[in-house]
């Protein structure tokens, strides 16, 4: 029997660390252990076993406590997260942290199997409804009650906004909080609807082959029912009796969607996403580990969520920028739910109306499978998109008068708009009209924007904030203008312009507290003209079936980017965007007001679609030896002072040395030389050949770790970059 286990401890530290076993007791890879570490204890997992350490035996200490007798972690996903700590040059600890829920972490017992509810209390009970105001939200709340305890994973989905009544219940003592036991409260209510042709095909090709690995590439235009296919394939799944994990970009983990999905599953369905309280995450991760749950519907992390029966997993809008974690362990939980599904022997089917040109290289060179979704679900239409020529007219508030026009004709028609503007705030500038000063952050020499309502200047890269100065700082006068629109100004504007009609504005001031995006999205209803106002919040997620027009404002900053992925990115925004238009049975129409109608951009993405302009793309990025077709890792250093960072990035490559095939560049500035008062810049890597990159790496940052300036500054490898 093996007497040493190696562990995996939760510090930032790239080795294993051996411990003796209890005597007698079997201790398997994924168990939690309490270890003593340093001067306390730590929740570590064991990685393995063996029968003899390297470590001095008088060293060697015991394993204080065993936490789990069977593995918390089964053996694909420990694998997988192995395979990704090699790949994303990560300490195994730190990757092992971000994969188990925060309650998991801790050398606690498991959680108990209740959920959290809401109940009537005695009060509540001896009152009666016809005390609280009909037709309010608080009534309806309390009417639900008076029939039972109802969850709060039931009340989001039932009655999204509920926690503003729950509140106002709950200080006149009406409601109070209780557990309950997971019961089949949600039982599944509707029938899948008769898929059209093209939805059929993909469900009966990918059904037809759940027993082995393939990547399939769903690429269906916005409205075509993509959520249908997954919807068909996970009843094929479920009832062959194993799991399913969806995942969903951040924004996209709306109530509705879990309706669409508890609809058809029932309780079956669970969410897996940070917004949830510590103890629903670790339940919703245990019924999955348990197999107690069917669907998985999550973000990023539930990638790696504990499937002991996993049979498929979809990735919707798989070219989302939110499925790559951007600090401490910087994977891609798209590509990762590549690498399980091929570890487990089954398909993933990544949808999007926009894939990534990752994805659609993957796709033309036969790696992935691709099935098309060419028309709109149902009896929709797609949207006709048109570009207006912004140059040479009288803009008021930033719309011109092509785009007031068809705002007017849209109201009077009892129809829906979206002015869709991708900057939050009141204006992007503050400026001084007499001698052209404009407030700027002073940790990032980025202009601040201004937040009128709330009365500050806001920086959006560091989130410093400050008075709205009544002088110029420069000349004294008070001339101070704001300049260029955010949805705040967009709003006010369009008050002024149309004083009868009501206005919705989504942005991430005014979703800030939880079902607020919800409530905003319900506020105008069906039938009802209106505008809506909003950021990218509103680029998807919902369906509004009154919506018929989409402006387009402000693309014209995304055209002069200098990152290579901005033409990609912008072209998906745009298309995403148009897509809100016009999803029943009315025609929509997009219009995007541009300085530079003859754009190359503009024109490729008018005449040919998405897909015509990720060829093109596709091609540049070709010739220019980048992603896809070339494999980057981004070495990033931070520090106050720039000759610090330099020294650093300079001794790097200097330790690097010269390795075949493997190009290094830099030390070069980062795109935000500055941010939060430090000095940034970077050292970019590339290979054709990623397995050359991947053999190139560890090596590097070992020696990196053992450079004097490297205690210096503060620095990161990313590996997959999505941001240069
Ligand atoms: P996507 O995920 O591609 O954006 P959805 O699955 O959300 O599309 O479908 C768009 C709309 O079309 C939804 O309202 C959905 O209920 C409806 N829909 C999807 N498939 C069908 C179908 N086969 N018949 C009728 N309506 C459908
Ligand atoms: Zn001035
Ligand atoms: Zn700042």
């Amino acid at each position: 029997m093996p007497e040493i286990l190696r562990v995996a401890v939760p510090v930032p530290l790239p080795q294993l660390f051996d411990y003796r076993a209890p005597r007698g007791v079997r201790v398997a890879p994924g168990c939690r252990v309490l270890v003593p570490f340093g001067p306390g204890r730590q929740v570590a997992v064991v990685v393995g076993s063996a029968a003899h350490s390297e470590v001095d035996p008088a060293k060697l200490k015991s394993v204080s406590a065993v936490l789990d007798t069977t593995p918390l972690l089964g053996e694909e996903l420990l694998a997988t997260l192995q395979w990704a700590a090699r790949y994303y040059q990560h300490p195994l600890g730190a990757v092992l942290e971000t994969a188990l829920p925060v309650g998991l972490r801790q050398a606690k017992p498991l959680p108990f199997e209740g959920y959290r509810a809401l109940a009537l209390s005695a009060d509540g009970r001896a009152t009666s409804a016809d005390t609280l105001r009909r037709g309010t939200r608080i009534r309806t709340l309390f009417e639900r009650l008076a029939a039972g305890p109802l969850t709060y994973a039931a009340l989001d989905v039932a009655l999204p906004g509920w926690r503003d009544s729950a509140a106002a219940l709950r200080q006149r003592g009406l409601i109070e909080t209780v557990a309950v036991a997971a019961s089949a409260e949600v039982a599944p209510c509707t029938a899948a609807p008769a898929l059209n042709p093209a939805q059929a095909e993909a469900v009966s090709r990918i059904a037809a082959q759940l027993q082995r690995f393939q990547p399939w590439l769903l690429q269906g235009v916005t409205g075509s029912g993509k959520t249908e296919v997954y919807l068909g394939l996970i009843e094929h799944v479920v009832a062959a009796g194993r799991q399913a994990l969806v995942l969903v970009p951040e924004i996209g983990l709306t109530p509705q969607t879990l309706r669409r999905f508890r609809d058809r599953f029932g309780n079956g369905v669970h969410a897996l996403h940070s917004g949830l309280a510590e103890g629903e995450r670790s339940r919703a991760w245990l019924a999955a580990a348990r197999g107690e749950a069917q669907v998985i519907l999550g973000t990023r992390s539930a990638v790696f969520a504990p499937l002991p029966r996993l049979g498929l997993i979809a990735v919707d809008e798989e070219h989302d920028a939110s499925y790559k974690q951007q600090d401490g362990f910087r994977y891609h939980a798209r590509d990762l739910a590549v690498v399980r599904a091929r570890a487990l022997g089954i398909p993933v089917v990544l949808g999007s109306a926009t894939p990534s040109l990752e994805s659609l290289a993957n796709a033309a060179s036969g790696r992935y499978e691709k099935l098309l979704l060419p028309l709109r679900a149902g009896s929709a239409q797609p949207p006709q998109l048109r570009v207006v020529d912004a140059r040479r007219t009288r803009l008021s508030h930033g719309l011109g008068p092509e785009l007031l026009t068809a705002l007017r004709a849209t109201l009077a028609r009892g129809e829906q708009a979206l002015i869709f503007r991708n900057r939050r705030g009141y204006a992007p500038v503050l400026l001084c009209h007499d001698c052209g000063w404009h407030a700027d952050c002073e940790r990032c020499a980025k202009p601040m924007t201004l937040h009128r309502q709330r009365g500050r200047l806001v920086c959006h890269h560091c989130e410093a904030e400050r008075r709205v100065p009544v002088h110029c700082e420069e000349c004294n006068s008070t001339n101070l203008m704001p300049q260029g629109q955010g949805t705040e100004r967009l709003e006010e504007a369009l008050g002024e312009l149309f004083p009868d009609t009501a206005l919705v504005r989504i942005d991430r001031e005014t979703t800030r507290r939880r079902g607020a995006l919800e409530a905003l999205l319900d506020r105008l209803g069906p039938n009802q003209p209106g505008i809506y106002i909003g950021t990218q919040m509103l680029a998807k997620g919902h369906d509004l079936p009154n919506l018929t027009l989409v402006a387009i404002l402000g693309v014209d900053e995304g055209l002069h980017s200098i990152d290579f992925r901005a033409s990609e990115r912008l072209g998906q925004l745009i298309v995403q965007v148009a897509g809100r238009a016009g999803r029943a049975h009315k025609p929509g129409t997009v219009l995007l007001q541009t300085h530079h109608p003859d754009h190359p951009l503009l024109a490729r993405l008018l005449r040919g679609g998405y897909a015509a302009l990720a060829e093109e793309l596709l091609a540049e990025r070709r010739a220019a030896e980048l992603p896809p077709y070339a494999h980057l890792a981004l070495l990033r250093a931070e520090a106050k002072e720039m000759a610090a960072v330099e020294e650093f990035l300079h001794a790097c490559a200097a330790a690097a040395g010269a390795v075949e095939g493997v190009d290094l560049s830099g030390p070069i500035p980062a795109p935000m030389p500055l941010r939060a008062g430090l000095a940034r810049a970077q050292l970019l890597l590339s290979a054709l050949d990623r397995t050359r990159l991947q053999a190139a790496l560890p090596g590097w940052l070992e020696s990196w770790r053992q450079l004097p300036s490297a205690r210096r500054v503060r620095w990161s490898l990313d590996v997959d970059p999505i941001d240069l």
